[in-house]
């Protein structure tokens, strides 16, 4: 399966590495881990991410310096790692066509095999899973640089092993990196205990807009660059208040919306398992998979939560409360 990639590497010598627009620990882990054995292997890998790391992030090894703005140059390749279609990569993403044989690597459900090679395994759990089997496939030697980031990958985008894509390959995989000398309570704490306080003000504010419906089965919640503003706090902040609401006894699905401009609206939902928020993110462009999807939509926050609600088949007598 990866007889082509293992050769256009052998072949190759420079090569770049993009991933999603607001990366998280999969996007992330699957970059560095990549420019890390690419760089064992001698090869000259350049990282180009949208948006910067976020704070969570910052204790994984990776490249000195990380590129936000896109140049003419070309490469042997350009891997496009964790994204369903190539707009996720974020504005100039069409640039990418004409630098390189584009390569996706990626686990989204939805994914459009958008690269003139893809390799899509959507039963893994993350895209490092996918990567480790590419990785193994080398024999590469697994240096602390490259396990950790592999590690973090599969451990944050399983919702640390409790999801249901924790399988027990993402378990082995982990297990591996540990016997390579990653320390799971480092990582722990770095990724879920290193917010800036105010991180708590912001999700203080966002409780306060919380709604169910549908006799709890839905709960939705918003934040506005008001709020950002007003707790000096950035949309990096909103890292997991998604999920948070997904906790609520009875709620199959959370629906978190964050503003993202004037009248633009960024959704992310979360799903307990009976409902599939990729299908429904779909329809507004988006996707994602069965249990955590996203999209963004354009209008006003009333009118997004009316389109929203009419997608769930929701009217207002089924509110429960409002905040
Ligand atoms: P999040 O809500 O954390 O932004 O994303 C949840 C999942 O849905 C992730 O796997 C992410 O890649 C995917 N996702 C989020 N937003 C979009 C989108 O606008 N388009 C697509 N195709 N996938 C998305
Ligand atoms: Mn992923």
């Amino acid at each position: 399966m990866f007889d082509t990639i293992r050769k256009i590497i052998s072949n190759g010598k420079r090569f770049l590495i993009t991933s999603h627009i607001d990366p998280d620990g999969d996007a992330l882990g699957s970059v560095f881990s990549l420019y890390w054995v690419l760089k064992s292997l001698g090869k000259d890998p350049r990282v180009y991410l949208k948006d910067h790391v976020p704070y969570r992030y910052v204790f994984l090894p990776g490249p000195s310096e990380v590129l936000h703005t896109l140049s003419e140059e070309t490469f042997d390749a350009v891997f496009v790692l964790d994204c369903g279609d190539l707009f996720r990569i974020g504005d100039g993403f069409e640039k990418v066509k004409n630098m390189g044989t584009v390569i996706s690597i990626d686990h989204h459900e939805t994914n459009e095999a958008f690269g003139e090679i893809n390799i899509v395994e959507r039963s893994a759990s993350s895209t490092a899973e996918v990567l480790y089997g590419l990785y193994k496939s080398m024999e590469i030697d697994f240096t602390y640089n490259i396990a950790v980031n592999v590690y973090t990958a599969v451990f944050t985008d399983t919702g640390s092993l409790r999801y249901e894509n924790a399988a027990p390959a993402a378990f082995i995989i982990c297990e591996k990196m540990v016997e390579e000398g990653v320390k799971p309570a480092y990582v722990a704490q770095m990724v879920y205990e290193s917010h800036p306080k105010e991180r708590f003000l912001l999700l203080g504010e966002v409780f306060g807009t919380l709604q169910t419906f549908d006799g709890d089965r839905i709960a939705m919640a918003h934040v506005t660059e008001e709020m950002f503003r007003e707790t000096g706090t950035t949309s990096e902040y909103t890292d997991g208040f998604s999920e948070e609401f997904r906790k609520i006894r009875g709620v199959e699905v959370s629906v978190f919306i964050r503003q993202t401009g004037a009248k633009r609206y960024k959704i992310s939902m979360r799903s307990k398992g009976t409902i599939d928020v990729a299908q429904i993110c779909s329809r507004f462009g988006g996707g994602g998979h069965k249990n955590a999807a996203g999209c963004t939509i354009n209008g006003e926050l009333i009118e997004v939560e009316e389109q929203l609600k009419k997608t769930f088949n929701l009217d207002d007598s089924l509110q429960l409360a409002a905040g």
